[in-house]
């Protein structure tokens, strides 16, 4: 049911692609294209592994034109600057044209050796199969919890829930493919935009390996970035609270308004409060600015949608021809 039978650009010879975002990563392109290689060559459906260079500035770019041919197609994709993991990986599922589509990190934390179980799933009417991690391995504890943390903020606000622990790496079908590159933002937060579509769902565990080579190219800003990101793109609960947290306030306000008015009447009252007068003022102060924050963080959104610049901008394009088409041409 869920095997697509036609394709919006594919031409029906390609079934599954790959799709690789690279920033600096040219010490990993091999240990990754002879892992990846040989996984690909072993199974029967005709492939296309798509790298994305996203503007690196280290040889990442001529290491892939030096690529071996092997039993895949390559596409290479170069955009015009780093414009961001998100916006790499946007462009690489425009230019996919297989029927099934995988999304793999390069640096080797998602084995490519699971490609054929979640290919099994596919097979079984899955439309997406999400892999998630069973331990992250190689990651602070810091980073562990603060995950965890985002997950639960971000599923109790967005509507479609976003599935803990499950990365990037996971298969999407065609149909799913095609209803993303439909979703016009320029906003791209890509666990949720990946689970908005919905369809058949399935999940396979796995362990995350440490990274191979190299370094993240995340940092805590860059982390905190996608997260606010995340929950803003995906919901507007936060400004819901933040009427919340308004209401609230001016309600306590009225009711110790209603009890200094009695008291003073009963009792009469003599004049005194500095201190509390200060920290009801500046408390009030600061949920107002925090609301206004917040509000600034949509504005800004709303800001960089209706600019609608593109997502990325591609350079150039490489294409390479596999083994497998030129046998059978
Ligand atoms: N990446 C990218 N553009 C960026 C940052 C990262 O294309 O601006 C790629 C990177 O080359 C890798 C993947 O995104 O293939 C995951 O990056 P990384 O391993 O640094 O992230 P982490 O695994 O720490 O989340
Ligand atoms: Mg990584």
């Amino acid at each position: 049911m869920a095997q697509p039978t036609s394709t919006n650009r594919g031409d029906g010879q390609i079934c599954l692609s790959i799709l690789i975002p690279m920033y600096n990563e040219a010490e990993m392109l091999q240990p990754l294209f002879s892992r990846l290689s040989q996984v690909l060559s072993s199974i029967p459906e005709s492939s296309e592994i798509v790298f994305i260079d996203d503007g690196s500035s280290d040889k990442t770019w001529d290491l892939l034109q030096q690529l071996p041919v092997s039993s895949s197609e390559h596409q290479c994709i170069r955009l015009s600057r780093n414009f961001g993991k998100e916006a790499a990986m946007t462009a690489g599922l425009e230019q996919a044209r297989g029927l099934a589509v995988i999304l793999l990190d390069a640096d080797l934390q998602d084995p490519p050796e699971l490609i054929p179980q979640m290919l099994q799933a596919w097979r079984e009417g899955f439309d997406v199969v999400n892999m998630k991690r069973r331990k992250r391995l190689g990651e602070s504890w810091f980073k562990r919890l603060s995950a965890a943390a985002f997950y639960r903020v971000i599923n109790s606000m967005a509507e479609s829930p976003v599935p803990e622990n499950v990365g990037d790496f996971r298969l999407i079908s065609r149909q799913v493919v095609d209803s993303i590159n439909e979703l016009p933002e320029r906003n791209r937060f890509m666990k949720g935009i990946l689970s908005w579509p919905g369809f058949s769902q399935t999940e396979i565990l796995f362990d995350r390996d440490p990274r191979h080579l190299g370094e993240t190219k995340w940092n805590y800003s860059k982390l905190i970035g996608l997260a606010m990101d995340g929950i803003t793109s995906f919901s507007i609960k936060p400004l819901r609270l933040a009427t919340w947290a308004g209401l609230l306030t001016a309600l306590s306000a009225f009711t110790y308004g209603g009890w200094v008015f009695l008291k003073t009447v009963l009792w009469g009252g003599e004049v005194a409060g500095y201190p509390s007068l200060m920290i009801v003022q500046v408390a009030l102060a600061g949920v107002q600015l925090l609301a206004l924050g917040l509000i600034g963080e949509y504005l800004g959104r709303v800001f960089m949608e209706v600019k609608q610049r593109p997502i990325y901008l591609i350079r150039e394009v490489e294409q390479q021809q596999s083994t497998r088409t030129s046998v059978s041409h």
